[in-house]
C-alpha cells in the first residue's frame, strides 16, 4: 500500500464569499508518495494556469508565493491532472489529504473542464485533519497547529502546495499507524475552505 498526500493551491481573494469560492481553480499540485513503511519515495509538484480568472490577485501571490510568471508558464489543469494520475500510478493507495477542501477542489475544477475524477480518487481518500482530531482528541486543526502539537517545525513556505504536502506527509508518518486501513473518513467538516 502506498500513501499520495497531495495538497493543493488555488486562485483566492481576500473575499471569501460563495461567489468567490466557486471561482477558485487549482494552480499548483504538490504531492508526496510514502511507501508501504511510510518512507517518502517520490514527489509530483506542478504549477496550473487557471482560466476563470489567469490573473493572480495580489493577495493570492502574497499568499501562496506563487508569481504571475509561474502559472502563465504552467499547463492547463487537464493536462496537468493527467499528469498526476500517471504519477500516481497503478499500485494499491491512498490519496490523502489535510480536511476536505483539496478533494472539493478536485471535483469543482473536474467539472469544469470536464475532467473524469475517477471514482477511485475519491473512494480511497483520507481525511487526515479527521483523523488526527480522532487520533489525538482534539478538534480540528490547521496543518500547522497539528505539526506544533507533534514538536514539528514547519519547513518551507506555508501555502505552497509541495511544502504543505512535505509537511503534512510527516504527521501522516506518524498518524497513519494509528488508523484502520479500511477507514473512510465521514466528511463531518461543514467549511469546505482551508483553516488560515
Ligand atoms: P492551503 O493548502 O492552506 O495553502 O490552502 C489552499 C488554498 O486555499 C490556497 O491556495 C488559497 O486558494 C485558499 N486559502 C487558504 N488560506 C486562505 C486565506 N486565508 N484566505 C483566502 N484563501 C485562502
Ligand atoms: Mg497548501
Amino acid at each position: 500500500m502506498q500513501y499520495i498526500v497531495v495538497d493543493l493551491e488555488a486562485t483566492c481573494w481576500v473575499d471569501r464569499s460563495a461567489r468567490r469560492r466557486n471561482q477558485m481553480e487549482i494552480i499548483e499540485i504538490g504531492a508526496v508518495r510514502l511507501d508501504a513503511d511510510l518512507e517518502v519515495v517520490d514527489e509530483f509538484d506542478s504549477f496550473v494556469r487557471p482560466v476563470v480568472n489567469p490573473q493572480l490577485s495580489d493577495f493570492c501571490t502574497e499568499l501562496t508565493s506563487i508569481t504571475q510568471a509561474d502559472v502563465d508558464r504552467a499547463d492547463r489543469f487537464g493536462v496537468v491532472f493527467e499528469r498526476f494520475l500517471t504519477w500516481i500510478g497503478e499500485e494499491p493507495h491512498r490519496v490523502c489529504s489535510w480536511g476536505a477542501y483539496d478533494l472539493d477542489q478536485f471535483r469543482l475544477d473536474c467539472r469544469r473542464f470536464g475532467v473524469l475524477l475517477p471514482p477511485w480518487f475519491e473512494d480511497t481518500h483520507i481525511n487526515l485533519k479527521e483523523e488526527f482530531a480522532l487520533w489525538r482528541g482534539v478538534k480540528r486543526c490547521g496543518m500547522a497547529k497539528a505539526l506544533k502539537q507533534l514538536n514539528l517545525p514547519l519547513e518551507g513556505v506555508h501555502h505552497r502546495g509541495i511544502d504543505d504536502a512535505r509537511n503534512i506527509a510527516r504527521i501522516a508518518q506518524q498518524l497513519l499507524p494509528h488508523i484502520g486501513a479500511n477507514t473512510t473518513t465521514p466528511n463531518t467538516e461543514t467549511a469546505d475552505l482551508p483553516a488560515t
